[in-house]
């Protein structure tokens, strides 16, 4: 069966008892529907003791390495032996759903469900995104219309519209044209509506009030006069953030195993901060004993921004981190063509199994155990699976396991589930990458050398100019949020394995206040992605009784 197959045969529990295996009664929760739930705020209770372990993986092949998957199982694993565990995963958006890489809600038997619906519209969470997102572009370019008072230059709007499709034919526009009443005509674009700052701010904000404050000092561009202009500036914060009053609210659903699992906000790693909310996190933290949560894509992206950007405002570390290997992924990054990755190859395996070693030393430098999960395939042989857990156990020093969560469920991760206890109840000693008062520059190198184990930054004119803007308003020791491929540690898509002694390119940055990081765009990385030549759509399909087959 396909992963839709599975979640619909799947008997899901009402939502109350779910809600009720985490302490929380009838009118603790919002229902949208019988097996959906949103969570009221504030969410009573501490985090406490509770520990919390972040999945993370290698560099991944195009199809994703299972990261939720085994995110989701190793939750359902912890339940089994008996814990109080809560997962806490990001909300999909329909870019990848539409493209290339699937859906965001795990595979085989350790999925949570209703999967279509988190697959597609969810609690509709994306489109308020998109919405209040694109609000605060029509009162910009209203405001300029209506007399622009605040002196705002067209060619310095800097807040982009927003969509939640890969749209590669948006990435540049022209708007206002039609005349003196239809608008000043500049130059826009589109951004993936998980690019979007607000976002980022929905998955950092503590509370509704810090919502608002956050989205007051969004830089929406420059004045005639280069001085940056704000949302506060614009007094339209109250607006946005009204329409995201229950955007803010986590989502409550299932595992097939019904584990609770909470899923709120979901940036992209790559071209965000890759962490589901801090809200979400917390709240896992707060009702269960065992918070299990994942950082997008490799360790180089989401576990270093979920180490340096999430941590702070979450305010607890991790107890644990599994890293997520598989088999395929690193063959592909040991040299295979991705056609031939089902095909046994020994060498291959060896050769690609340093992009692993790297991102264990990398989150083994934060100073919290590292464990491996290898995600098993049923193309995998056992020669290969007996190699790489022998060489993780060997030439690593940590603990792997083979786990079978998509073929098995929560039975598929037990060994690693108790290892994962006993890792927690070690004392973690985290070390941060940075000091807060370390410039950008400073900032970045730091992740360059001891993340990705490249040599240096260097900045094209444009980030070069940009930050000596960013010294004039004081905005240069702010974290930094690397925009960049997932597919290498560097910043070629086609360099894979380890490399070492390269330079990441810094073409331009995004000051995005009201997240509180700037984002450096590396590479050709884009904020916009397209779809493939042959996009996941041209699968699916839903029957005139409702039946939806392709959706992986
Ligand atoms: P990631 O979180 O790393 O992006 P996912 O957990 O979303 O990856 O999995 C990506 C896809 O791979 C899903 O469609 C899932 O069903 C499939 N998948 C994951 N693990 C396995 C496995 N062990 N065997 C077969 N397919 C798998």
């Amino acid at each position: 069966m396909n992963d839709i197959e599975i979640s619909q045969a799947a008997t899901a529990a009402p939502i109350t008892e779910i809600a009720d295996q985490l302490g929380l009664s009838a009118d603790q929760i919002e229902p949208y529907g019988a097996v959906k739930a949103k969570i009221k705020l504030p969410v009573a209770g501490e985090v406490g003791d509770s520990k919390l372990i972040l999945v993370t993986s290698i560099n991944p092949t195009p199809a994703g390495e299972g990261k939720s998957t085994v995110t989701v199982g190793l939750g359902d694993a912890l339940k089994r032996r008996g814990k109080k565990v809560a997962i806490a995963l990001r909300e999909p958006s329909l870019g990848p759903v539409m493209g290339m890489k699937g859906g965001a809600t795990g595979g085989g038997y350790a999925q949570v469900i209703p999967m279509e619906d988190i697959n597609l519209h969810f609690t509709g969470d994306m489109h308020a995104l998109t919405e209040a997102h694109d609000t605060l572009s029509a009162l910009i370019d209203n405001h300029i219309q209506q007399g622009n008072e605040l002196n705002i230059d067209p060619r310095q709007v800097t807040w982009k519209r927003v969509i939640d499709i890969n749209d590669r034919a948006l990435r540049q526009t022209v708007i206002g044209l039609g005349g003196r009443t239809s608008g000043v005509p500049r130059q826009d674009g589109f951004d993936i509506t998980v690019a979007s700052e607000l976002m980022a701010i929905l998955c950092l904000s503590k509370d509704l009030g810090d919502l608002k404050e956050r989205i007051k000092r969004i830089v929406i561009g420059y004045t005639y006069d280069k001085e940056p202009v704000t949302v506060a500036d614009l007094k339209v914060a109250g607006a946005i953030t009204l329409l995201l009053k229950d955007a803010i609210k986590p989502n409550l659903v299932q595992t097939l195993e019904h584990t609770p699992a909470i899923i709120h906000g979901g940036p992209f790693a790559n071209i965000a901060h890759g962490c589901n909310s801090v809200l979400a996190t917390q709240t896992a933290l707060k009702l269960a004993d065992y918070a299990v949560t994942e950082g997008g894509f490799g360790a180089d992206l989401g576990g270093e921004k979920f180490m340096d950007i999430k941590t702070p405002v979450l305010g607890k570390t991790p107890n644990a981190v599994v890293v997520v290997a598989t088999v395929r992924a690193l063959k592909y990054n040991g040299g295979v063509d991705k056609k031939s990755l089902e095909t046994e190859n020994l060498a291959a395996l060896a050769a690609g199994s340093v992009n692993l070693k790297r991102h264990v030393q990398s989150m083994k430098r934060y100073g919290v155990p590292v464990l491996v999960a290898v995600n098993r395939f049923t193309t995998d042989t056992d020669a290969e699976i007996d190699q790489l857990l022998a060489y993780i156990k060997d030439e690593l020093g940590v603990p792997a396991f083979d786990t079978t969560v998509w073929a098995n469920g929560g039975g598929g991760a037990l060994d690693l589930a108790d290892a994962v206890v006993e890792a927690t109840q070690q004392p973690s000693d985290f070390v941060p990458l940075y000091a807060p008062d370390d410039d950008l520059v400073t900032k970045m190198t730091k992740i360059v050398q001891d993340i990705y184990g490249g040599r240096d930054v260097e900045l094209e004119p444009k980030a070069k100019r940009q930050l000596k803007t960013f010294v004039k308003h004081g905005w240069d020791k702010l974290p930094v949020c690397m925009a960049k491929t997932q597919y290498s540690l560097s910043d070629n898509a086609k360099q894979l394995g380890a490399p070492t002694d390269f330079t990441i390119h810094v073409r331009e940055f995004v000051p995005k206040l009201g997240a509180g990081f700037i984002v450096a765009l590396t590479g050709n990385v884009l904020t916009m992605p397209g779809l493939p030549k042959h996009p996941a759509a041209l699968n699916m399909d839903i029957d005139a009784d409702g039946t939806i087959t392709g959706l992986f």
